[in-house]
């Protein structure tokens, strides 16, 4: 969408983190899924590939054939799995791929869906059924906990006996995914889908030895590494999130950088008299002689219209004032010096006191990850 607000993607930053990561000594498959969290697939995938990186996290199988056509090689999970459709139910998008699209498409760019269940992985054995022995890469997902997608680990046995019957299909991944890895106060639930993950692995590694495991998120990564398996799978923190922000063990991601800025210009700036009401609903009223600064980002862009949050002004901060509009909102800068049309406002970051995505996220009463996916649809 054209507007006049843009995000500023700093790959410096998401070195210094890969840095920061890999020094748990571990390989890494970093998540890129959802547009890497707003940050853009391909410029995110080309940069942590020129490190070396060879593993990578997708959502949709199509977000893998993206990286493919962008010359990205190595492994793709797609997260997603494949389309859930039918090949002869109707389509209610002529765009929304259907399984066998999928299983094509995945065959095609040698992208490594993630099994969760009985339907895929039969239809896949079934149209893989003349490929050489252990030449179609799968990752095996068993549910530990989240109740998301994936097997139950008492299912494990039963999918090495459809796994037997299919010797095209080569277990490369068995995965699974934890739910409050961030939270220290849930540890025992965090240590149980561990126990449990490395039960149900047992079976599987005894006739696929090569299979890797891969449990961690950015949060086990940082707290408990010993956990997060051959593989581990960070997202957040490489985008320079603290999982324990807010917690007794924010020391864990203290030298993460952001690497989503986000900004608008300031399009006119005027003074609003004490008694003057301003914006949509007249829900703010000057009780003192003001300065208002119009920005140009709104609801349209994924600024949420949602009151109390603030930008970062000419190294200051500046609170929202009034109704956040469709593609403008209101900020009082009646303190501040000096601020003129054209003055990048920053909504995220900013040259002095940044605007963080945690503290965007709570004046939101959201999390920092729906944040950056919410402005990555801005322009960059
Ligand atoms: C999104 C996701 C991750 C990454 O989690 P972060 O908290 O961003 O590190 C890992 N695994 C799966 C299955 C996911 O969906």
């Amino acid at each position: 969408m054209n507007s006049l607000c843009r995000t500023r993607i700093r790959l410096d930053n998401l070195l210094h983190n890969l840095d920061l990561l890999l020094s748990s000594g571990k390989p890494l498959m970093p998540v890129i899924k959802a547009d890497a969290y707003g940050h853009g697939l391909l410029a995110v995938a080309v940069t942590l590939a020129s490190q070396d990186i060879d593993h990578f996290a997708v959502g949709a199988v199509s977000e893998g054939v993206e990286l493919r056509r962008a010359g990205i090689r190595g492994t793709v999970l797609a997260l997603l799995g494949f389309s859930p459709l039918a090949a002869d139910t109707p389509n209610l998008s002529p765009t929304l791929p259907s399984m066998d699209e999928d299983i094509r498409a995945a065959l095609t760019h040698e992208i490594t869906p993630l099994i969760h269940d009985w339907a895929t992985l039969e239809r896949l054995s079934e149209l893989t059924r003349d490929w050489q022995k252990h030449s179609v890469s799968i990752a095996i997902k068993c549910d530990t906990g989240m109740a998301r997608l994936g097997f139950s680990p008492k299912d494990i046995p039963l999918v090495l006996d459809k796994l037997a019957v299919a010797p095209q299909l080569r277990p490369d991944l068995f995965v699974s995914h934890l739910a409050v890895a961030d939270d220290p106060d849930q540890d025992a639930f965090t240590h149980e889908q561990a126990d449990i993950f490395r039960d149900a692995a047992r079976g599987l590694r005894h006739f696929f030895p090569e299979i890797r495991l891969s449990l961690g998120n950015s949060a086990c990564l940082l707290a408990f590494p010993e956990l997060a398996g051959d593989l581990p799978r960070p997202g957040f923190a490489l985008y320079g999130g603290n999982p324990f922000y807010g917690t007794r063990r924010d020391v864990l991601g203290i030298g993460l950088a952001p690497v989503m800025e986000v900004f608008a210009p300031v399009l006119e700036v005027h003074p609003l008299r004490a008694g003057q009401s301003l914006g949509y609903g007249r829900t703010f009223v000057a009780d003192h002689d003001m300065t208002v600064a119009v920005v140009g980002i709104g609801y349209a862009d994924g600024y949420r219209r949602t009151s109390g949050a603030q930008m970062s002004l000419n190294g200051m901060r500046a609170p929202v004032i009034g109704r956040v509009a469709m593609q403008m909102t209101c900020l009082d800068v009646t303190d501040m010096p000096e601020v003129h049309p054209g003055d990048p406002a920053y909504v995220l970051g900013g040259e002095s006191r940044p605007v963080r995505a945690d503290e965007l996220a709570s004046w939101w009463g959201t999390i920092p990850y729906e944040v950056t996916c919410l402005l990555g649809h801005i322009q960059r």
